[in-house]
Protein backbone atom coordinates (compact mmCIF):
# COMPACT_ATOMS: atom_id res chain seq x y z
CA UNK A 1 0.00 0.00 0.00
CA UNK A 2 1.30 3.86 -0.89
CA UNK A 3 0.31 4.83 2.59
CA UNK A 4 2.74 2.18 3.92
CA UNK A 5 5.79 4.28 2.63
CA UNK A 6 4.22 7.72 3.91
CA UNK A 7 4.02 6.02 7.84
CA UNK A 8 7.62 4.98 7.47
CA UNK A 9 8.99 8.19 6.89
CA UNK A 10 6.76 9.93 9.05
CA UNK A 11 8.38 7.12 11.79
CA UNK A 12 11.86 7.59 11.02
CA UNK A 13 11.98 4.36 9.50
CA UNK A 14 14.30 6.16 6.17
CA UNK A 15 16.29 8.85 8.08
CA UNK A 16 19.66 6.89 7.52
CA UNK A 17 19.53 6.99 4.24
CA UNK A 18 17.74 10.67 4.00
CA UNK A 19 20.62 11.63 6.25
CA UNK A 20 23.26 9.96 4.00
CA UNK A 21 21.77 12.20 1.06
CA UNK A 22 20.40 15.35 2.65
CA UNK A 23 22.13 16.08 6.04
CA UNK A 24 25.94 15.41 5.51
CA UNK A 25 26.20 18.32 7.87
CA UNK A 26 25.18 16.61 11.01
CA UNK A 27 22.41 19.09 11.98
CA UNK A 28 19.07 17.50 12.76
CA UNK A 29 17.75 20.57 10.88
CA UNK A 30 19.05 19.55 7.78
CA UNK A 31 17.27 15.92 8.01
CA UNK A 32 13.71 17.46 9.69
CA UNK A 33 14.04 19.04 6.17
CA UNK A 34 14.56 16.59 3.87
CA UNK A 35 12.10 14.20 5.83
CA UNK A 36 9.29 16.69 5.28
CA UNK A 37 10.30 16.87 2.02
CA UNK A 38 9.49 13.36 1.05
CA UNK A 39 6.71 13.35 3.44
CA UNK A 40 5.08 15.78 1.02
CA UNK A 41 6.08 14.45 -1.97
CA UNK A 42 5.13 10.62 -1.26
CA UNK A 43 1.72 12.25 0.06
CA UNK A 44 1.11 14.33 -3.02
CA UNK A 45 1.23 11.29 -4.76
CA UNK A 46 -1.89 9.67 -2.28
CA UNK A 47 -3.76 12.99 -3.30
CA UNK A 48 -3.30 13.48 -6.67
CA UNK A 49 -3.55 9.54 -7.97
CA UNK A 50 -4.42 7.86 -4.71
CA UNK A 51 -2.68 4.27 -6.40
CA UNK A 52 -2.97 1.12 -4.73
CA UNK A 53 0.19 -0.49 -5.91
CA UNK A 54 3.50 0.21 -3.30
CA UNK A 55 4.82 3.55 -3.73
CA UNK A 56 8.77 3.84 -4.08
CA UNK A 57 10.85 6.98 -3.23
CA UNK A 58 13.54 8.11 -6.38
CA UNK A 59 15.99 11.01 -6.14
CA UNK A 60 17.36 12.13 -9.54
CA UNK A 61 21.08 13.82 -8.23
CA UNK A 62 21.54 16.76 -10.19
CA UNK A 63 24.20 18.00 -11.92
CA UNK A 64 26.05 20.97 -14.16
CA UNK A 65 26.82 19.81 -17.87
CA UNK A 66 29.61 21.77 -19.22
CA UNK A 67 29.68 20.25 -21.82
CA UNK A 68 28.60 17.39 -23.74
CA UNK A 69 25.98 14.74 -22.81
CA UNK A 70 26.18 11.32 -24.48
CA UNK A 71 25.78 9.22 -21.55
CA UNK A 72 24.31 6.91 -23.59
CA UNK A 73 28.08 5.77 -25.08
CA UNK A 74 31.34 7.12 -24.10
CA UNK A 75 30.92 4.88 -20.64
CA UNK A 76 29.01 7.97 -20.07
CA UNK A 77 32.03 10.28 -19.30
CA UNK A 78 30.92 14.01 -20.06
CA UNK A 79 32.64 16.58 -18.36
CA UNK A 80 29.71 18.03 -15.47
CA UNK A 81 30.01 18.54 -11.78
CA UNK A 82 27.90 17.64 -9.13
CA UNK A 83 25.35 20.37 -7.55
CA UNK A 84 23.78 19.49 -4.33
CA UNK A 85 20.17 19.57 -5.70
CA UNK A 86 18.08 16.85 -6.75
CA UNK A 87 15.01 15.51 -8.32
CA UNK A 88 12.55 14.19 -5.94
CA UNK A 89 10.01 11.72 -7.13
CA UNK A 90 7.39 9.68 -5.77
CA UNK A 91 6.14 6.53 -7.70
CA UNK A 92 3.52 3.60 -7.49
CA UNK A 93 2.69 1.12 -10.35
CA UNK A 94 -0.64 1.66 -11.81
CA UNK A 95 -0.66 -1.66 -13.69
CA UNK A 96 -1.43 0.25 -17.65
CA UNK A 97 1.13 0.82 -19.89
CA UNK A 98 0.25 4.95 -19.66
CA UNK A 99 2.64 7.08 -17.24
CA UNK A 100 0.66 9.73 -15.28
CA UNK A 101 2.44 12.51 -13.89
CA UNK A 102 1.97 15.41 -11.84
CA UNK A 103 5.03 17.98 -10.69
CA UNK A 104 4.10 20.27 -8.32
CA UNK A 105 3.61 23.74 -10.06
CA UNK A 106 3.11 22.40 -13.87
CA UNK A 107 -0.16 20.90 -15.66
CA UNK A 108 -0.47 16.88 -15.08
CA UNK A 109 0.18 15.25 -18.14
CA UNK A 110 0.32 11.61 -19.08
CA UNK A 111 2.33 9.51 -21.93
CA UNK A 112 1.26 6.55 -23.44
CA UNK A 113 3.73 3.77 -23.86
CA UNK A 114 2.51 1.73 -26.27
CA UNK A 115 2.69 4.66 -29.06
CA UNK A 116 5.41 6.92 -27.57
CA UNK A 117 3.61 9.93 -27.71
CA UNK A 118 1.98 11.86 -25.41
CA UNK A 119 -1.63 11.86 -25.15
CA UNK A 120 -4.33 13.75 -22.64
CA UNK A 121 -3.35 17.14 -23.18
CA UNK A 122 -0.62 16.73 -25.32
CA UNK A 123 1.08 18.91 -22.66
CA UNK A 124 5.00 18.00 -23.00
CA UNK A 125 6.30 18.09 -26.21
CA UNK A 126 3.67 21.83 -27.75
CA UNK A 127 5.13 22.97 -24.32
CA UNK A 128 8.23 22.71 -24.76
CA UNK A 129 8.04 23.99 -28.27
CA UNK A 130 5.93 26.62 -27.93
CA UNK A 131 8.25 28.05 -24.60
CA UNK A 132 11.28 27.43 -26.79
CA UNK A 133 9.85 29.56 -29.52
CA UNK A 134 8.40 32.11 -27.05
CA UNK A 135 12.19 32.62 -25.98
CA UNK A 136 13.42 32.89 -29.59
CA UNK A 137 15.78 30.32 -29.17
CA UNK A 138 16.17 28.22 -32.40
CA UNK A 139 16.24 24.33 -31.91
CA UNK A 140 16.38 20.90 -33.55
CA UNK A 141 15.25 17.96 -32.11
CA UNK A 142 17.62 14.69 -32.44
CA UNK A 143 15.91 11.30 -32.64
CA UNK A 144 17.81 8.01 -32.17
CA UNK A 145 16.51 5.26 -33.94
CA UNK A 146 16.54 2.16 -31.90
CA UNK A 147 14.32 -0.75 -33.99
CA UNK A 148 11.61 -0.03 -31.82
CA UNK A 149 10.96 3.53 -33.00
CA UNK A 150 11.78 2.38 -36.29
CA UNK A 151 8.80 0.23 -36.10
CA UNK A 152 6.70 3.71 -35.05
CA UNK A 153 8.04 6.35 -36.92
CA UNK A 154 4.58 7.59 -37.46
CA UNK A 155 3.44 8.61 -34.30
CA UNK A 156 7.03 10.15 -33.73
CA UNK A 157 7.04 12.15 -36.82
CA UNK A 158 2.87 12.94 -36.32
CA UNK A 159 3.88 13.97 -32.69
CA UNK A 160 6.92 16.20 -33.54
CA UNK A 161 4.96 18.44 -36.10
CA UNK A 162 1.58 18.48 -33.72
CA UNK A 163 4.17 19.70 -31.32
CA UNK A 164 5.77 22.25 -33.83
CA UNK A 165 9.19 21.00 -34.21
CA UNK A 166 10.02 22.41 -37.18
CA UNK A 167 13.46 20.98 -37.60
CA UNK A 168 14.03 17.26 -36.93
CA UNK A 169 17.39 15.23 -37.42
CA UNK A 170 17.07 11.25 -36.98
CA UNK A 171 20.08 8.88 -37.03
CA UNK A 172 20.27 5.13 -36.58
CA UNK A 173 21.43 4.11 -33.03
CA UNK A 174 24.61 2.45 -32.76
CA UNK A 175 25.48 -0.90 -31.20
CA UNK A 176 28.52 -1.07 -29.35
CA UNK A 177 31.89 -0.54 -30.82
CA UNK A 178 33.60 -3.91 -30.17
CA UNK A 179 31.22 -6.75 -30.75
CA UNK A 180 28.63 -7.74 -33.73
CA UNK A 181 26.11 -5.65 -35.37
CA UNK A 182 22.15 -6.07 -34.47
CA UNK A 183 22.56 -8.25 -31.10
CA UNK A 184 21.51 -5.69 -28.42
CA UNK A 185 17.59 -5.39 -27.59
CA UNK A 186 17.73 -1.67 -29.30
CA UNK A 187 19.85 -2.75 -32.56
CA UNK A 188 18.19 -1.09 -35.55
CA UNK A 189 18.55 -3.98 -38.19
CA UNK A 190 19.12 -2.95 -41.76
CA UNK A 191 15.91 -4.21 -43.02
CA UNK A 192 14.50 -2.22 -40.06
CA UNK A 193 16.10 0.97 -41.45
CA UNK A 194 15.30 0.60 -44.98
CA UNK A 195 11.49 0.73 -43.67
CA UNK A 196 11.90 3.28 -41.42
CA UNK A 197 13.57 5.78 -44.18
CA UNK A 198 10.60 5.04 -46.76
CA UNK A 199 7.82 5.55 -44.26
CA UNK A 200 9.48 9.07 -43.27
CA UNK A 201 10.08 9.93 -46.31
CA UNK A 202 6.46 8.98 -47.78
CA UNK A 203 5.19 10.85 -44.20
CA UNK A 204 7.52 14.16 -45.23
CA UNK A 205 6.47 14.15 -48.85
CA UNK A 206 3.39 13.85 -48.42
CA UNK A 207 3.50 16.99 -45.90
CA UNK A 208 5.17 19.04 -48.93
CA UNK A 209 2.78 18.43 -51.11
CA UNK A 210 -0.10 20.28 -48.73
CA UNK A 211 2.24 22.96 -48.82
CA UNK A 212 3.90 21.90 -45.12
CA UNK A 213 8.11 21.47 -45.40
CA UNK A 214 9.19 19.82 -41.96
CA UNK A 215 13.27 19.82 -42.26
CA UNK A 216 14.37 16.51 -41.82
CA UNK A 217 18.20 17.07 -41.96
CA UNK A 218 18.98 13.75 -43.88
CA UNK A 219 16.80 14.42 -46.78
CA UNK A 220 17.01 18.25 -46.76
CA UNK A 221 21.52 17.07 -47.55
CA UNK A 222 19.89 14.49 -50.22
CA UNK A 223 17.94 17.00 -51.89
CA UNK A 224 20.98 19.82 -51.42
CA UNK A 225 23.22 17.34 -52.91
CA UNK A 226 20.84 16.07 -55.58
CA UNK A 227 21.06 20.15 -56.41
CA UNK A 228 24.85 19.75 -56.33
CA UNK A 229 25.31 21.42 -53.43
CA UNK A 230 28.21 20.01 -50.65
CA UNK A 231 26.64 18.10 -47.99
CA UNK A 232 27.05 19.72 -44.41
CA UNK A 233 26.20 16.63 -42.65
CA UNK A 234 29.88 15.18 -41.78
CA UNK A 235 28.01 11.52 -42.19
CA UNK A 236 27.23 12.14 -46.23
CA UNK A 237 30.22 13.57 -46.60
CA UNK A 238 32.39 9.96 -47.28
CA UNK A 239 35.09 11.01 -45.34
CA UNK A 240 34.79 11.96 -41.63
CA UNK A 241 35.36 15.73 -40.34
CA UNK A 242 37.88 17.66 -38.12
CA UNK A 243 35.84 17.43 -34.58
CA UNK A 244 37.71 17.36 -31.06
CA UNK A 245 35.42 15.66 -28.78
CA UNK A 246 36.90 16.89 -25.13
CA UNK A 247 35.66 14.73 -22.31
CA UNK A 248 35.37 15.03 -18.42
CA UNK A 249 39.59 14.90 -17.59
CA UNK A 250 40.23 16.96 -20.64
CA UNK A 251 40.63 14.16 -23.22
CA UNK A 252 40.50 15.22 -26.64
CA UNK A 253 39.11 12.64 -29.39
CA UNK A 254 38.36 12.86 -32.55
CA UNK A 255 34.48 12.24 -32.89
CA UNK A 256 32.03 11.83 -30.39
CA UNK A 257 31.43 8.53 -31.51
CA UNK A 258 34.77 7.24 -31.02
CA UNK A 259 35.60 8.45 -27.29
CA UNK A 260 37.85 5.47 -26.71
CA UNK A 261 40.79 5.13 -25.09
CA UNK A 262 42.80 3.83 -28.28
CA UNK A 263 41.49 7.37 -30.06
CA UNK A 264 42.77 9.44 -28.22
CA UNK A 265 44.38 12.23 -28.99
CA UNK A 266 45.62 13.79 -25.90
CA UNK A 267 44.42 16.34 -23.32
CA UNK A 268 42.89 19.88 -23.73
CA UNK A 269 45.05 21.01 -20.70
CA UNK A 270 48.34 19.68 -22.21
CA UNK A 271 48.88 19.55 -25.48
CA UNK A 272 48.00 22.69 -28.30
CA UNK A 273 45.81 21.95 -31.13
CA UNK A 274 48.50 21.48 -33.77
CA UNK A 275 49.95 18.65 -31.77
CA UNK A 276 46.44 17.12 -31.13
CA UNK A 277 45.56 17.39 -35.33
CA UNK A 278 49.10 15.38 -35.35
CA UNK A 279 47.87 12.15 -33.62
CA UNK A 280 44.69 12.24 -35.28
CA UNK A 281 46.72 11.93 -38.50
CA UNK A 282 49.25 9.33 -37.19
CA UNK A 283 46.47 7.45 -35.96
CA UNK A 284 45.09 7.96 -39.67
CA UNK A 285 41.33 8.69 -38.28
CA UNK A 286 40.33 10.74 -41.04
CA UNK A 287 42.81 9.26 -43.18
CA UNK A 288 41.20 5.48 -42.35
CA UNK A 289 37.95 6.68 -43.47
CA UNK A 290 38.57 8.19 -47.23
CA UNK A 291 38.65 4.49 -48.30
CA UNK A 292 36.55 3.32 -50.63
CA UNK A 293 35.05 -0.26 -50.64
CA UNK A 294 35.02 -1.96 -54.53
CA UNK A 295 31.22 -2.73 -54.02
CA UNK A 296 30.91 1.43 -53.70
CA UNK A 297 33.16 2.32 -56.19
CA UNK A 298 30.94 0.68 -58.78
CA UNK A 299 27.91 1.77 -57.08
CA UNK A 300 25.27 3.62 -59.17
CA UNK A 301 24.42 5.44 -55.29
CA UNK A 302 27.81 6.93 -54.22
CA UNK A 303 27.54 10.31 -54.85
CA UNK A 304 24.55 9.98 -52.76
CA UNK A 305 25.27 7.55 -50.50
CA UNK A 306 29.13 7.69 -50.00
CA UNK A 307 29.57 4.89 -47.97
CA UNK A 308 27.57 6.72 -45.06
CA UNK A 309 29.28 7.09 -41.54
CA UNK A 310 32.30 5.83 -40.62
CA UNK A 311 31.09 4.62 -37.80
CA UNK A 312 28.70 2.45 -39.17
CA UNK A 313 31.10 0.94 -42.12
CA UNK A 314 32.00 -3.13 -41.42
CA UNK A 315 35.31 -4.07 -41.38
CA UNK A 316 36.74 -5.27 -44.82
CA UNK A 317 39.66 -7.28 -46.12
CA UNK A 318 41.80 -3.86 -46.95
CA UNK A 319 39.96 -1.26 -44.35
CA UNK A 320 37.09 -0.33 -43.90
CA UNK A 321 34.44 -2.02 -45.50
CA UNK A 322 30.44 -1.12 -46.99
CA UNK A 323 27.97 -0.24 -44.49
CA UNK A 324 25.88 -2.05 -42.81
CA UNK A 325 22.97 -0.15 -43.79
CA UNK A 326 24.52 -0.73 -47.77
CA UNK A 327 21.29 -2.55 -49.07
CA UNK A 328 18.95 0.04 -46.38
CA UNK A 329 20.60 3.06 -48.43
CA UNK A 330 20.28 1.10 -51.64
CA UNK A 331 16.65 0.37 -51.33
CA UNK A 332 15.79 3.63 -49.89
CA UNK A 333 17.61 5.64 -53.04
CA UNK A 334 15.83 3.73 -55.64
CA UNK A 335 12.64 4.25 -53.45
CA UNK A 336 12.52 8.13 -53.24
CA UNK A 337 14.85 9.75 -56.06
CA UNK A 338 12.40 10.65 -58.70
CA UNK A 339 10.14 12.42 -55.55
CA UNK A 340 13.71 13.88 -53.95
CA UNK A 341 14.41 15.41 -57.36
CA UNK A 342 11.02 17.33 -56.92
CA UNK A 343 11.13 18.52 -53.82
CA UNK A 344 14.46 20.83 -54.35
CA UNK A 345 11.83 22.59 -56.17
CA UNK A 346 9.12 22.77 -53.88
CA UNK A 347 11.29 23.70 -51.01
CA UNK A 348 12.80 26.35 -53.33
CA UNK A 349 16.67 24.93 -53.02
S1 LIG B 1 32.55 8.74 -37.45
FE1 LIG B 1 30.72 9.47 -38.49
S2 LIG B 1 30.00 11.17 -37.21
FE2 LIG B 1 32.14 10.77 -36.62
S3 LIG B 1 33.33 12.19 -37.88
FE3 LIG B 1 33.22 10.23 -38.96
S4 LIG B 1 31.49 10.43 -40.34
FE4 LIG B 1 31.29 12.05 -38.80
S1 LIG C 1 24.59 1.83 -51.31
FE1 LIG C 1 26.06 0.37 -50.46
S2 LIG C 1 27.49 -0.04 -52.11
FE2 LIG C 1 26.35 1.81 -52.65
S3 LIG C 1 27.65 3.49 -51.95
FE3 LIG C 1 26.17 3.00 -50.29
S4 LIG C 1 27.25 1.55 -48.99
FE4 LIG C 1 28.36 1.62 -50.91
Amino acid sequence: MSSALLSSLRAGDHDGALAALYALDGAQSSLDRARDRACRTAGNLMKTFAPSGAAVLFSGPGRTEIGGNHTDHQHGRVLCGSVDMDMLACAAPKGKNVIRIQSEGYPALEVELEELAVTTNGLLLPQMASELKEAGVEYNVLTVVTGYLARHIQSVFSALCRGGFHFQQYIPCLDPLEGARGEQSYSLSPEEYEEFLKTLFDLWYRELEQGRYWSVRYFDNLVWMLRGHAPEQCSMRGCCSLQYLVEADGSVYPCDFYGLDQYRLGNILEHAWDELDRTREEIGFIEESRHVPERCKGCQWYPLCRNGCRRDRLAGEDGLGRNYYCDAYAGFFSYALPRLRRAGAMIGI
